[in-house]
């Protein structure tokens, strides 16, 4: 059986052709699919019966499952979905500004080979990377759940996007031109690839980076992320310095503050000397405890010093709402509960 989610207009017209139909009906697929968000060929509903028997022939809209569905008191939904091989994996939708902001966090890979200490889905390792048709699955369930149009695409959920990066730029490339999702709106996630930044830097794409630095210093990133002995921050930042040289845009630091780890006094000032001459914004996440590591959230006055210190060196800085944190919505924590 072909599915149909994921395949570009040029793909729907091939099987259209099959079946001796025009161009238009390939359009009018396409629609069903990308704006209207059907789950079924019968809700196809301006296409006559007879093509919509003969295209359920051959063709479904879709072959990934809902294993499991929770709902935040703040609104936040957060799935389980389950590929046709039984791999499973998790995307969040997450609504802000009254709804007219709706942000899918997307996994990329199932299981990770980064391994950061912080992080449940590390701990399971790597499995396999997702096809860009399973990275845009995650938006399309979303979509025909709700019934709402996701406006915003982040990279955040699990795996690391810059080691499946093919598959990724293709999924970009299909939620900019077939969903409409605005390049800008599309938020790529790293640990710190380094050769990822670097080829991303020389696409063109006017997609957002993020990097997950969440530590002021080689030591303490060291102890967080195994990926800082390969590509230490002293490398990684020549890298965003060439990204930020090249692409002209700006790059937004994600940094975990964890009780006496990594936000201390000492830690603000090294971070400000880090980060003095990169153009970015810094986005701080308060910890979300989870019972596999011993990391603790730190108190709110200390979460609001370090912000206020940091904003004193000229930079933008933000903390990152609580989202979820009654369903496990932090990266990794609904796979462990399922699958553990
Ligand atoms: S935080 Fe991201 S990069 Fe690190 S192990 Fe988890 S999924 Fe991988």
């Amino acid at each position: 059986m072909i599915v149909l989610s994921g395949l570009n207009l040029n793909g729907i017209e091939k099987i259209t052709d099959v079946l001796k139909a025009s161009k238009f009906r390939a359009r009018q697929i396409h629609n069903w699919i990308y704006l209207k968000s059907v789950k079924t060929i019968d809700e196809m509903t301006d296409l006559s019966v007879k093509f919509r028997e003969e295209l359920k022939k051959i063709a479904v809209v879709t072959d990934t499952k809902i294993k499991v569905k929770q709902e935040s008191s703040d609104g936040t939904l957060k799935y389980l979905l389950e590929y046709p091989d039984g791999e499973c994996v998790e995307t969040v939708l997450m609504r802000f500004d009254n709804r007219a902001n709706l942000t899918a966090c997307v996994s990329s890979q199932v299981g990770c080979a980064v391994n950061c200490s912080f992080c449940a889905t590390g701990k399971r390792g790597f499995i396999r990377n997702l096809t860009y048709k399973e990275i845009i699955e995650q938006v399309l369930t979303i979509q025909r759940d709700t019934g709402l149009k996701v406006t915003n695409v982040v990279f955040m959920g699990q795996g690391e996007p810059l080691l499946n990066l093919d598959n990724v730029l293709m999924a970009m490339k299909i939620f900019n031109e077939n969903f409409q999702i605005g390049a800008r709106r599309i938020t790529i996630s790293t640990s710190g690839i380094i050769p990822g930044i670097e080829k991303l830097a020389s696409v063109d794409m006017q997609s957002t980076l993020a990097l997950s630095l969440h530590a002021p210093n080689h030591e303490i990133r060291k102890k967080l992320m195994q990926i800082e002995n390969k590509y230490p921050m002293s490398e990684l930042k020549k890298a965003l310095k060439d990204y930020i040289a090249k692409t002209g845009r700006r790059i937004t630091i994600e940094y975990l503050l964890i009780k006496d780890l990594n936000d201390t006094l000492e830690s603000v000032k090294e971070l400000v000397a880090y980060l003095h001459d990169l153009k970015c914004n810094i986005n701080l996440i308060p910890y979300n405890s989870t019972e596999k590591n011993d990391y603790q959230k730190p108190s709110g006055n200390s979460i609001m010093r370090f912000k206020s210190l940091l904003e004193q060196s000229g930079k933008k800085v933000t903390v990152r709402l609580e989202r979820g944190s009654d369903i496990d919505a932090a990266c990794g924590q609904l796979r462990g509960k399922v699958d553990v």
